[in-house]
């Protein structure tokens, strides 16, 4: 089948839900994906960041098809040698953070910690934050805030409300008797690259910890080593009491998790659980991709290239940019029109950025991306962001 024929046939059976690109790729290795004519393409992008560790990692593919051969799926009531090292290794994490709850997405962690957060509390109120996306399905859809994800989809789940970010005052007069969790991202990723304060998270901690309301991160972007530590949190010195988790952390195959300190509750057996959560396959991914992390040093390199990065980007000369924002390779370039045509000049680059709400061009390249490529990623965005473009 040539790049014509596949395109055309998953055109006519796509769901409708993707704007579908015209280009079909089928390999990777690091930062690095070629479509099916051998054409490069740098990937910043990288799976809305499920590749932190770049694409075709030899120890991740291994561990994946030497665990494939032994045993793919077994049910979390019984136990498992790669089950049992994946969880001592990931509660080494957060100290005191203990228990983990393993699923298969960002969204399913998001959904298992607002559950365990009424489980464990008896009550209803979950405090998220304005711009913040926490997934699609049902509760953690009525955590995202932006209207175009509710569209058609309501009535939503109640008890969900939304405080504007970085604000002391309104968080303080959103927590109350009835609160069970605040949600919040350290890094928002969707909503456009913005940084929580580290004074906010510390002082979110504490009004969560005075009032008898649980504090959950979802670090599914965020996470390990995007922003130069495993998790963003660990930048703040606040332990939440549910961390949510999925995108890289089995090195791009299917899962997510839910790390549960000692002030969560009533989780008995029973009151949640998943098929597929915790199968073996996933957990030898996640070990390899844990051990990658660490052998690479990938959470440093994030933090290094990333400040490269950043420095080259504030010296970008264009009348378009309005701010750079971001941390490690979390990064958000601002414009002061809407960034469409850009992605698609891009692309014509040869290079895949995401964006980030309407106006923000969003950076989110494999941590093993090379120094050599970010200069090819700085002088490509120099030369698209030099000229203003119609939005056609
Ligand atoms: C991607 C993402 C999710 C949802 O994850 P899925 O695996 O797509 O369900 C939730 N929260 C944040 C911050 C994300 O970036």
């Amino acid at each position: 089948m040539n790049s014509q024929d596949i395109i055309a046939l998953e055109n006519s059976h796509t769901s409708g839900l993707y704007i579908k690109q015209p280009i079909v790729f089928v390999r990777g290795e690091g930062a690095t994906l070629w479509d099916a004519d051998g054409i490069p393409y740098l990937d910043c992008a990288a799976g809305h960041g499920a590749a932190n560790l770049g694409h075709g990692n030899k120890k991740v593919a291994a561990a994946i098809a030497a665990q494939a051969g032994r045993l793919i799926t077994l049910f979390e009531s019984y136990s498992n040698d790669q089950r049992a090292k994946l969880m001592e290794k990931i509660t080494q994490i957060m100290p005191g953070l203990n228990r983990v709850f393993f699923c298969n997405s960002g969204t399913e962690a998001v959904e298992a910690a607002i559950k365990f957060s009424r489980l464990s509390t008896g009550r209803s109120g979950i405090v998220a934050t304005m711009r913040a996306f926490h997934g699609r399905t049902y509760g953690a859809l009525s955590a995202t805030f932006n209207k175009k994800y509710h569209a058609g989809f309501e009535p939503l789940v109640p008890g969900f409300s939304h405080v504007p970010y970085n604000n002391l005052e309104a968080l303080d007069k959103a927590i109350g008797s009835e609160t069970a969790a605040f949600i919040l991202e350290v890094v928002q990723g969707e909503g456009g690259i913005y940084l929580a304060d580290q004074e906010y998270v510390q002082k979110a901690r504490q009004l969560c910890g005075e009032r008898g309301a649980l504090l959950i991160v979802d670090e599914i972007q965020s996470g390990f080593g995007r922003t130069g530590r495993m998790f963003a949190v660990q930048h703040t010195g606040v332990s939440p009491d549910l961390l949510c988790m999925a995108k890289s952390m089995a090195g791009g195959l299917p899962m997510g998790a839910v790390l549960i300190g000692p002030e969560v509750k009533n989780l008995a057996p029973g009151a949640h659980g998943s098929t597929f959560g915790g199968n073996p396959l996933a957990c030898a991914a996640a070990l390899a991709a844990l051990e990658v992390i660490e052998e690479e040093n990938l959470c440093d390199q994030a933090a290094s290239k990333g400040n490269y990065l950043l420095d080259g980007l504030k010296k970008l000369k264009s009348p378009l940019i309005r701010e750079v924002r971001g941390i490690g390779l979390m990064i958000g370039i601002e414009l002061k029109q809407k960034v469409a045509p850009y992605l698609r000049a891009m692309q014509e680059k040869h290079i895949l950025v995401l964006n980030a709400g309407l106006t923000t061009i969003r950076l989110l390249p494999p941590l093993v991306i090379t120094y050599e490529q970010l200069d090819f990623l700085l002088r490509s965005l120099q030369d698209v962001l030099s000229v203003e473009m119609a939005d056609a």
